[in-house]
């Protein structure tokens, strides 16, 4: 077994060590490094580095605080996506590290997730918008903060990881209507059930990616990375926009494999000149 470092306070393995197992990588999970320090969801920490840079940094991290040639690094982002503000966003990085050569291999997954802030007016209750999303842990802004409870962090007046049970006793012990209150979810991973599932899907491309190698040069992630289009519309035959075919690249040597399509031409919609 090839041993692979996960720098997480957050449980990440779980999701990801299942998938890795099969092909030979023994993931284990190491505090050592506090990630925080790099970006939080709650925004303490402001997220400097881009979500690549921040995944191969805890990857690098991981190899060098646990003394392991390979490393995970693992970055999650909310927002984006194809329709930013009206549906919820949520993309997964993985990123593979292996320090003895330097390669570096990004997975993704990326996809809606229904989770979102909640609000105390509206027609629904907050108990019914709780029950929507079980498992799901929620964070509890205030004003003025809840008696009794010790505040952690540097925000004042903050409680994390709250289930919906907590969150309620919370709201019912402050006096709502005379400070301002917001509910966020917990997007941290251990309390956030949408993302675990896709934090499991980038790993799923992770094996994926580890399962192709070069036929030249037998460095993994030989997939596809460029897409030439130009199929000819079946209707004129000019070239449009879909794909003719994919390319799959090799990182290591260059080595580049054209897969044409199976389709023999794009339907006119896509034709500029049929359908402009
Ligand atoms: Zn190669
Ligand atoms: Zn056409």
């Amino acid at each position: 077994m090839q041993r692979v470092a996960l720098i997480t306070k957050h449980e990440k393995a779980r999701w990801i060590a299942p998938y890795l197992a099969p092909l030979g990588y023994e993931v284990f999970e190491s505090s050592i490094f506090d990630t925080d320090i790099l970006g939080t969801f709650s925004g303490e920490v402001e997220r400097t580095l881009s979500p690549m840079d921040a995944a191969l940094t805890k990857a690098k991290k991981a190899c060098e605080l646990t003394n392991t040639d390979w490393g995970l690094g693992s970055e999650g982002s909310f927002g984006g996506g194809p329709a930013p503000g009206m549906i919820n966003w949520n993309d997964e990085l993985l990123c593979l590290y292996q320090a003895s050569t330097g390669i570096a291999i990004y997975a993704h997954a990326a996809g809606p997730t229904s989770i979102q802030d909640l609000t105390l007016n509206g027609r629904v209750p907050i108990k019914q918008k709780l029950l929507l999303h079980p498992k799901q842990l929620w964070i509890l802004r205030s004003e003025k903060g809840v008696q009794g409870v010790l505040q952690k962090g540097v925000q004042k007046h903050i409680q994390k990881g709250l289930s919906a049970e907590q969150l309620l006793d919370s709201l019912e012990k402050i006096t709502v209507s005379s400070q301002k209150v917001t509910i966020e979810p917990d997007l941290r991973a251990m309390n956030c059930p949408e993302r675990q599932q896709m934090i499991a899907k980038a790993a799923e491309d992770l094996v994926r990616r580890l399962s192709e190698a070069c036929p030249q040069c037998q460095a993994f992630n030989f997939v596809v990375k460029e897409k030439q289009s130009g199929l000819p519309c079946t209707l004129c035959t000019l070239p449009t926009e879909q794909a003719k075919s994919w390319t799959r690249i090799c990182d290591c040597c260059g080595c580049r494999h054209d897969e044409a399509v199976q389709q023999k031409g794009a339907d006119p919609t896509y034709c500029q000149f049929c359908n402009p």
